[in-house]
């Protein structure tokens, strides 16, 4: 039988087969959800720097941006929040097409947005117009009364505004109970890799672990059918991470088989640990 949304395969007849680790993961999608929903619900401006939990947000997309599945919502993101960061609430199907190419059509990927309450689409002159609402406006407003602002802090704004979008995405792959429930998901189709590849990243760190083995990330991953070069990507970001002091890994050393452990920054420790124990959110003022 294979797990509906990991593709673990173990012995046996059941059909709906959920695995333990899938089982586990889903209680840290629903209050990782929860946590990242309520900061861009109730918040008056979303301010990446004050929220330690956006900022992992941010830190684990290097998963996603290059992913041909969730590459899409990357590129919506980005051209949302680039015209909120310029006062402009209106994209049009023209402006979407040239900025985005994608052979899948638009309807599912502009029904997420429209859930999440970030666009309103609507149709003028035979073409699709997406109004944008307050939440994208909110992220960018942080930052547009700085004096100078780089390219760099806008490509992040971005990349959490993405995360929140895919965070969406996992907690309604969360809410599969069998295999047909998939109809639910944009293109029917279920982001594996994202979900397996986050599963062991964020299990660790909210399981009280400080770092995690190369070895473990290729059996894991292995064990779950993604291919090896998928896995050779994700420990190369992972390396590439300690040359900057602030990502999700601080430090890569080696264990006695010459495996590479990378450490995860402090932060990510002490944050998972403060959502598993459902403490609330401190800001930094
Ligand atoms: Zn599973």
């Amino acid at each position: 039988m294979i797990c509906v949304k990991c593709g673990y395969t173990k012995r046996g007849s059941e059909t709906d087969f959920i695995c333990d680790d899938c089982q586990k993961f889903s209680v840290i999608i629903d209050n990782l959800w929860n946590e990242v929903n309520g900061v861009f619900q109730e918040l008056e401006v979303i301010n990446p720097e004050t929220d330690p939990v956006l900022k992992f947000l941010s830190d684990s997309s290097f998963i996603t941006h290059d992913n041909p599945q969730t590459r899409i919502f990357y590129k919506i993101s980005s051209l949302i929040i680039n015209k909120a960061w310029n006062h402009d609430d209106t994209i049009t199907e023209l402006e979407l097409n040239r900025s985005v190419s994608t052979t899948r059509g638009w309807r599912d990927v502009l029904k997420i947005y429209e859930e999440l309450d970030i666009i309103e689409v609507k149709t003028e002159k035979y073409q699709r117009i997406l109004k944008i609402k307050d939440k994208a406006q909110k992220v960018a407003s942080a930052w547009r009364s700085l004096e100078s602002i780089d390219k760099q802090i806008v490509n992040r704004t971005a990349l959490i505004f993405s995360g929140y979008v895919l965070l969406y995405i996992l907690y309604k792959m969360n809410k599969m109970r069998d295999i047909e429930d998939i109809s639910q998901m944009p293109y029917s189709r279920r982001p594996r890799t994202l979900w397996v590849s986050l599963m062991i990243l964020w299990s660790k760190p909210y399981e009280g672990e400080k770092s995690i083995n190369e070895d473990e990330i290729t059996k894991f991953l292995g064990r779950r059918g993604i291919p090896s070069g998928t896995s050779l990507k994700i420990k190369q970001s992972l390396h590439y991470m300690t040359k900057d002091t602030t990502g999700m890994i601080q430090d890569v050393s080696l264990d006695k088989d010459g495996n590479r452990v990378y450490k995860y920054s402090d932060y990510v420790t002490i944050e998972l640990e403060r959502i598993r124990e459902g403490r609330t959110r401190e800001r930094v003022e």
